[in-house]
């Protein structure tokens, strides 16, 4: 399996500009610019000699003064949304049950550590697929959804590859930059995150959290980067591109340090509604 997945940051989707350029002095002014970006992660048998890095690594984008801004939700926002399709988590409903249970309870520890307020929307049948996902999903900030590969609708284009086959999750985020006004600084933030769990590798992940190869670090991985983490090459953390057999699961001291850089410790973001709203 690859020690190191992909990385990729699609520039895509809309320069969704010109609504507002006419708009009068103080009212929302610049265009926004949407930017997607999605990791990977695999599952892994055995840790390799494990390299020495930053304890962390997040995203910085510039910004219109030279500046250049971490890439990361608006902690203050009053909550964000989640829904989870689980329908291809499991083969029974005891076991899709424990699948979502498995998420909730994930999101919890990433909420616990970032103050990122994350709060459960319910279940859809939806899954993040293409191009234009940010702008598709169903009734929430973030869906997480298992796939398969295997027949179109139950397909995601999200889901990248690994060096063998897909990789088992794909997780990443959509960020806007703004400026309040003509002549403000630039902002950016996180707004829309999907998780795309490969089906077919259910197996390879123990249900719960613990020892092990478990569901549960495949699952905090993937927040992980909703939430702006990047990979890094010390093993012993979960943002470890590998998910790597473990005594117990768990955000370790590198993954809560980045988490903490990311989260409510550093200020609001105060995000206009209109930013997420315009198309
Ligand atoms: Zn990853």
């Amino acid at each position: 399996m690859a020690r190191r997945g992909g990385t990729r940051r699609g520039r895509a989707l809309t320069a969704a500009a010109a609504a507002a350029v006419t708009a009068v002095a103080l009212a929302p002014a610049a265009a926004t610019t949407t930017v997607s970006a999605a990791l990977t992660a695999t599952a892994g048998a055995n840790t390799s000699s494990a390299a020495v890095g930053a304890p962390y690594s997040v995203t910085t984008v510039p910004l219109n003064d030279g500046s250049r801004a971490v890439v990361r939700w608006d902690p203050c926002q009053s909550s964000v949304t989640y829904r989870v399709n689980a329908s291809l988590a499991a083969p029974t409903k005891a076991g899709r049950a424990k699948a979502l249970a498995d998420v909730r309870a994930a999101f919890a520890k990433a909420r616990a550590a970032s103050g990122v307020p994350f709060v459960y929307a319910g279940t859809t049948t939806q899954i993040p697929n293409g191009g234009n996902w940010s702008g598709t999903l169903d009734r929430a900030e973030i869906v997480v959804a298992w796939v398969s590969q295997k027949k179109a609708k139950t397909r995601s284009s999200l889901l990248l590859p690994g060096t063998r086959g897909w990789s088992a999750g794909t997780g990443g985020y959509s960020y806007k930059i703004w400026t309040d006004g003509y002549g403000q600084p630039a902002k950016a933030a996180i707004g829309r995150g999907f998780i795309v769990l490969d089906a077919g590798q259910n197996k390879s992940f123990k249900p719960g959290f613990g020892s092990g190869v478990t569901r549960g670090d495949l699952l905090l991985h993937e927040i992980g980067h909703v939430l702006g983490l990047g990979h890094v090459s010390h093993s012993d953390s979960i943002m470890f591109p590998t998910i790597l057999p473990r005594t117990s699961s768990g955000y370790r001291s590198g993954d809560l340090a980045g988490l903490v850089r990311l989260g409510s410790a550093r200020g609001c973001l105060n995000v206009p509604g209109w930013v997420w709203t315009q198309r």
